[in-house]
């Protein structure tokens, strides 16, 4: 596994998309956003119009490609970064993402995407279960108002209408699906560090992660 890998967890809303994706290029480095694969998934599971609550019917993905390269992510070489973040993936992807089939598939992408060069790596289960053995392991987190007026601010920006109390509930409700399935739950690694990003802006996050990382590289090279 030669490079430096990166792993970046955290709960819906934490940030950790935007601020893997700054990191990765002010070092000229590789992100890849793993929950944008899950999205894919439940994007091509919902045009399908498969049950999308039997496991068996996501053997699609044996002949779909998924790849995320530049901030886009594709799926059988079709561009859905913009169609991943509609209402009704972003109400399925726990679903989704709770079935074993479908995050073996995935996390032996991620490692594939994750084998080669410098990565910076962000999802759920990054630092549990995708690369145990990162170099650095980084749990975001930030109080749920806190996480859910970036929400509101991002949808507001995109020209989306929608209410606070709707974008409390589904950050809270995602959560909760997210860290209690049975299959790699959300939770933070033993020997991650832990910053909250409650009252820290998108660029001090960034700063404070590239200082861990400049630690951590210079410790190798001792
Ligand atoms: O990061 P984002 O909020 O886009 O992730 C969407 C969903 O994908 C999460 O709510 C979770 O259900 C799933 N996910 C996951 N494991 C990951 C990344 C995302 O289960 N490593």
């Amino acid at each position: 596994m030669p490079g430096f890998k990166v792993a970046i967890d955290g709960p819906a809303g934490s940030g950790k998309s935007t601020i893997s994706s700054r990191v990765a290029k002010r070092l000229g480095w590789t992100h890849i956003d793993t929950g944008a694969m899950y999205r894919a998934v439940t994007l091509k599971a919902i045009e399908n119009e498969i049950d999308l609550t039997d496991e068996d019917a996501y053997r699609f993905l044996e002949t779909s490609l998924i790849h995320y390269d530049l901030d886009r992510i594709y799926i059988d070489d079709r561009d859905v970064t913009e169609k991943i973040r509609s209402d009704e993936v972003t109400q399925n992807v726990s679903l989704v993402s709770s079935f074993p089939y479908v995050r073996k598939k995935l996390v032996s992408l991620q490692q594939k995407a994750a084998r080669d060069g410098n990565i910076v790596m962000d999802g759920r289960d990054i630092g549990t279960v995708v690369l145990p053995n990162a170099d650095l392991k980084v749990f975001l987190t930030a109080n749920v108002e806190e996480r859910a007026k970036r929400r509101f601010a991002e949808s507001m920006r995109k020209g989306k209408r929608v209410y606070m109390k709707n974008v409390i509930d589904e950050i809270v409700l995602r959560d909760k699906k997210d860290s209690t399935r049975a299959q790699s739950p959300l939770k933070m690694a033993d020997d991650a560090i832990m910053l909250d990003t409650t009252y820290l802006t998108i660029a001090e996050v960034v700063d404070k992660i590239i200082d861990l990382i400049d630690k951590k590289e210079k410790k190798h090279g001792d």
